[in-house]
């Protein structure tokens, strides 16, 4: 188990990372090289599994939802 305990205690940390991690899937741009080259590096990391750049170990929570939305949305339905 990998369970962190303390994470950032922050829930709206987790659903800013959400957003942006969606907004990174979604966007022609990269959004987690624009955010690590201006100073949010931070932003781009996971808060319960930890790495970086929008990406995930595997078996993370977080990474479970996000794929599940990304499910969704590939079966042609729009998701808003
Ligand atoms: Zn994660």
């Amino acid at each position: 188990m990998m369970e962190n305990e303390k994470d950032y205690g922050a829930p709206a940390f987790e659903q800013v990372y959400v957003a942006l991690s969606l907004l990174d899937a979604d966007s022609t741009e990269d959004i987690a090289a624009w955010l690590n080259e201006n100073g949010f590096a931070n932003l781009t990391c996971c808060p319960r599994c930890h790495v970086d750049d929008f990406t995930h170990v595997e078996g993370c929570s977080l990474a479970r939802l996000l794929k599940g939305v990304e499910t969704t949305e590939t079966k042609g339905e729009e998701v808003y």
